[in-house]
């Protein structure tokens, strides 16, 4: 056998495959009740609407530019209707500050090549998106607990950054109904991100991959939207704002969009040139067309369906869980995050789970960098349908209380 690892590059070395994510691949079998998954509801996808939107791409003079090349930055008429939602969600901004990516996660690699060297320090939650750890993971990082409202003074990150011998890049977060655990950061805890990311002069990395899926409670203007509103205009801003179409249209078209101030932009673009030159043309025609005619609709049509889903899994969390255990109450997105009792350990609940019960949830150590969070775990609401939940939450509150600590 050869030895690879000699000759691959030391960044490679944090990319590994997870035994969770082995372990969950195994999960397509009809006899399990899974809540693994985090995925949209494929049939709750416009497929129609986008039938007919190839059809009409491909019935026209447009089918030539739809399979041609096309530039970096993305197709305008799909920027320029993104830059009019930003809008209504209190971002005015251009079309220099609207950058395509195929998918959102694409983002999240280059925003980590852009700010970090080896060493440096990237704040984010714990837990955190595990697919931002696996893209920044790249990038030869350092990770610092970014306590959104919390007590860690910029003093505090500096320092800690500095031991680990470079310094603080960026804070990452979900602000809007987080994967994992589904909360939201309310709208004093976003100001005082602002002043965290102004002092420690960072950039702040916004993911809003769920924002448009709030099922109850007042929106929050996101970050950049209060970031703007105290610094005048979208060019003077720190946030950087990641966007993605996959949870509300379909995310097999990979289409993302990052929007932020022109320099970091015009940085992107070049990565982008450099990645994949641009991302699928006739993808971003399509998702143009859809969204057009009727982004309002559908994502009315699926946060129906999501929001009824998350009240059959609260309710049965209520009904089913032992004392002693606790859980987020979202009020958007497609998570709920579970604490177990100190000392028991979600990854060992997750075999016997599935040896005994036949449910699947997600393990949560795999979402913090720290490697903490064993007693912790992830279900997703979204593909599910109210009698698996309750029967599926029924046979975990029973394994949990069977595996209980006795006091
Ligand atoms: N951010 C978060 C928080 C996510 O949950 C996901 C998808 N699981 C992504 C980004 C990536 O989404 P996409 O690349 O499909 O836009």
């Amino acid at each position: 056998m050869l030895n690879w690892e000699k000759i691959f590059a030391t960044r490679s070395s944090r990319m590994k495959a997870s035994d969770i994510r082995e372990l969950l691949k195994l999960l397509d079998r009809p006899d399990i009740i899974s809540f693994a998954g985090g995925i949209p509801d494929p049939a709750l996808f416009p497929d129609q609407e986008f039938k007919a939107a190839y059809a009409d791409i491909f019935s026209s003079a447009a089918v030539n530019s739809a399979l041609q090349y096309s530039v970096s930055e993305g197709y305008a008429p799909l920027r320029e209707w993104i830059a009019g939602e930003m809008g209504k969600l209190g971002v005015p901004c251009g079309l220099d500050n609207v950058f395509i990516v195929s998918g959102s996660q694409q983002g999240l690699d280059y925003l980590g090549k852009l700010f970090l060297s080896p060493k440096d320090t990237a704040l984010v939650t714990w837990p955190t998106y595990l697919g931002a750890l696996q893209a920044f993971n790249a990038y030869e990082p350092n990770y610092d607990q970014l306590t959104p409202g919390g007590n860690r003074t910029p003093e505090a990150h500096r320092q800690t950054a500095a031991e680990a011998g470079g310094q603080v890049k960026f804070a990452y977060l979900s602000a809007d109904f987080a994967n994992p655990t589904g909360e939201t950061v309310h709208r004093a805890e976003r100001e005082k991100l602002i002043d965290l990311v102004d002092e420690l002069d960072i950039a702040l990395i916004e993911d809003a991959a769920y924002q448009s899926l709030r099922y109850d409670g007042e929106a929050i203007p996101p970050i950049l939207a209060l970031e703007i509103e105290r610094k005048g205009n979208i060019d003077d801003t720190r946030t950087i704002y990641c966007g993605s179409f996959s949870k509300t249209l379909a995310p097999g078209l990979r289409v993302g969009f990052i929007v932020a101030n022109a320099p970091v932009i015009r940085k992107l673009v070049l990565m982008k040139q450099a990645a994949d030159l641009h991302s699928s043309t006739i993808n971003q025609m399509a998702i143009a067309h859809v969204a057009s005619r009727g982004f309002d609709a559908q994502v009315a049509k699926i946060k129906k369906a999501y929001s009824y889903r998350r009240d059959c899994m609260l309710a049965a969390l209520e009904k089913y869980m032992p004392k002693g255990t606790s859980w987020t109450k979202p009020e958007g997105g497609m998570f709920i995050w579970v604490t177990l009792p100190k000392g028991m350990d979600g990854a060992d609940l997750l075999a016997k789970a599935i040896a005994t019960k036949k449910v699947a949830f997600v393990p949560g150590r795999a979402f913090h960098a720290d490697g903490t969070g064993e007693n912790t775990f992830r279900m997703s609401f979204s593909c599910a349908n109210d009698k698996m939940i309750d029967e599926g939450i029924a046979r975990l509150g029973a394994l949990i209380a069977e595996e209980m600590p006795k006091a």
